[in-house]
């Protein structure tokens, strides 16, 4: 059995105690984990028999090599894709069809339900494949762990050619140009690249201005073999202050408090709580505006949330960010984050990229 096979069958066999005939999966990164198909149009249905990928022609050829040897019947819309998905059901008889809300438009759920047989009922299914994916193989760890390293090298790359008076934007090409040439399909999120007072903005993006002495973020992801990775570093043009390093410190001592923390069984919450209770110490906790981490895998935001009011507990094979930050308006922001494994033990960090404040 494949590991695709293996996965769709961990579904089929939920099916009966969820009363559910099949299950729908719409496009995206629940159809790839499930399929191994990576075309722009898609619908995996499961049912403990058998599992149907429905596309269109244009990826007819795709199809077959990505998904037929999976054990997925590839079947090739002539018209519209989700005809032929309701025809399937129809032919099927199948009566209750669980579906992902959170993957669905309302406009595409609204054409299914009114195109569905008058004895077939959808039922919202939350959060089941993802879960599913949140305990990586050895396999995902290691396509986790090479767009980490193809990341780390890009940084590597770019940050020789940074300059003073260089653009945001320009770095943010650079680093991109840079992870595709390495193996990257893409990055997995915009590139951030702020300067200075830009700092303070968490999720700030690139811009014309041009880099000058003071801090310098950049948050940057590679997505390698559809796996992503997530890293941030801050950089110093010119001779940091006092002001710099020490809030340096306290962030960095918060991260290596976070990280200390990741171990199976440890409670999200208290992986935040612990970085949270450094930036008290230092009086930065009110600055700390976003939590601690995120899961990350096919996707670059994935469960489990490393939150304050998260309730979920870490488990051996999740893959996490660890990234606490302090944001202050008049001063800047200072973001550190790591891409770690949780192991049997305790944690591995992937990202190989040293944690000190980069003086350039
Ligand atoms: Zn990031
Ligand atoms: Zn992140």
């Amino acid at each position: 059995m494949t590991t695709y096979q293996a996965r769709r069958r961990a579904i089929a066999e939920g099916l009966a105690e969820r009363r559910l005939d099949a299950m729908l999966v719409a496009l995206g990164p629940n159809l790839r984990y499930l399929s191994g198909f990576t075309g722009s149009n898609g619908w995996l249905l499961v049912s403990a028999e058998r599992s149907i990928l429905f596309t269109d022609p244009r990826y007819l050829i795709q199809a077959r090599q990505e998904s037929a040897g999976e054990g997925c019947e590839v079947r090739i819309a002539k018209g519209p894709i989700l005809m032929a998905v309701v025809s399937a059901i129809a032919r099927r008889r199948l009566r209750l069809i669980g579906y992902e809300p959170a993957r669905l438009t309302c406009d595409v759920y609204e054409a299914l339900l009114k195109k569905l047989p008058a004895h077939t009922s959808l039922r919202a299914v939350e959060d089941w494949i993802e879960s599913q994916r949140t305990i990586k193989s050895a396999d995902e760890i290691e396509l986790i762990r090479r767009s980490v390293v193809t990341n780390s090298r890009a940084f590597e790359q770019a940050a020789t050619r940074l300059r003073p008076g260089m653009k945001e934007s320009d770095l943010a090409a650079e680093i991109e140009y840079r992870m595709r040439r390495l193996g990257a399909e893409k990055p997995s999120f915009e590139t951030i690249v702020a300067s200075g007072l830009r700092t303070a903005l968490p999720h700030a993006q690139p811009t014309s201005a041009e880099i000058r002495p003071g801090l310098l973020l950049v948050d940057m992801g590679s997505q390698q073999d559809g796996y992503c990775s997530d890293m941030t570093r801050m950089l110093f043009l010119g001779k940091p202050g006092r002001r710099v390093t020490s809030a340096y410190r306290a962030v960095l001592e918060a991260q290596l408090a976070a990280i200390d923390a990741v171990r199976p069984g440890a409670r999200t919450a208290d992986v935040d709580r612990a970085a949270r209770r450094v930036l008290q110490q230092h009086g930065l906790d009110k600055a700390f505006v976003h939590s601690t981490g995120h899961g990350l895998g096919l996707e670059i935001h994935e469960p489990p949330r490393i939150g304050r009011r998260d309730k979920s507990k870490l488990a051996a094979g999740m893959t996490i960010t660890i990234e606490p930050g302090v944001y202050l308006e008049d001063f800047g922001g200072i973001r550190i984050e790591d891409t770690v494994v949780v192991t049997d033990r305790g944690c591995e960090i992937l990202t190989p990229t040293p944690k000190e404040l980069r003086v350039v």
